[in-house]
């Protein structure tokens, strides 16, 4: 998978050389470019924003740098994802929807975000996400392109060493995942749950599927259908 990158915060990104994803850069399983938006610039300040039509507080990107830049970088069947508070909520299945992808180019937003005909203009020519990573406000989109990231990259046939691992987890199957439990059995007098230790497998199986219920209706009891 290619991932593309376009911010006006390089360095944000350097973390991708780290733990399982610098990794699979290294196996070669993805190909991430970062890209700094101010290189399509023309101007000497470098200039990427601007005033809002209309006033109001803030500034707004400017379409220039980002048309030239996302003519440059989105090839013919690209994702572009557009991160912002107003679009739909990021959940497993879109995290798996999009692992299926040949390539994401990711447009990191700042300031009140960018010009909306930027979205317009790539939406009527290929296909556009705007992705929102929970109802709250960021900086930029820099946090939340890196978290979507990380929950698709993770999805890659051969990123995971024990793709097993990947089977049970919260939001694979609806429900949030049970209490896990390791070495020692008993810590500051809390003892791990006995039917864990006794190597009865379905039963160990059960247990863990009423625990998940049991957790999704007190924590999450909006991913339980009616
Ligand atoms: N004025 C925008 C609004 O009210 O919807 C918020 C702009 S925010 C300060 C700047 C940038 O941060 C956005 O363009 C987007 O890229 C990113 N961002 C902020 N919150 C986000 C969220 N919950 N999910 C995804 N991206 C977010």
């Amino acid at each position: 998978m290619r991932i593309d990158i376009v911010t006006i915060f390089p360095t944000f990104f350097d973390v991708l050389g780290v733990s399982l994803l610098g990794r699979a850069r290294e196996k070669g399983l993805l190909d991430v470019r970062v890209h700094d938006l101010r290189d399509w610039t023309h101007d000497r300040h470098r200039t990427v924003d601007d005033t809002p039509y209309g006033g109001g507080a803030g500034m707004v990107m400017k379409p220039e740098p980002w048309g030239e830049a996302l003519d440059e970088i989105l090839g013919e069947d690209a994702v572009l994802v557009v991160p912002t508070p107003s679009g739909e909520v990021f959940r497993q299945p879109l995290a798996r929807e999009l692992a299926q992808e040949k390539q994401l180019v990711f447009a990191c937003g700042r300031y009140e975000g960018i010009d909306q005909r930027v979205i317009d203009h790539y939406a009527a020519r290929g296909r556009v996400r705007l992705v929102s990573i929970g109802d709250y406000v960021l900086n930029g989109g820099e946090v939340a392109a890196m978290a979507m990231i990380e929950a698709i990259t993770r999805l890659l046939p051969g990123f995971m060493g024990n793709p097993e691992s990947l089977l049970e987890e919260s939001h694979e199957d609806g429900l949030l995942e049970y209490p896990i439990y390791t070495k020692p059995a008993v810590w500051r007098g809390l003892e791990v749950p006995p039917v864990l230790l006794s190597g009865n497998h379905a039963a160990v199986a059960a247990w863990r599927r009423e625990q998940s219920i049991e957790r999704t209706r007190e924590r999450r009891p909006d991913l339980l259908p009616d």
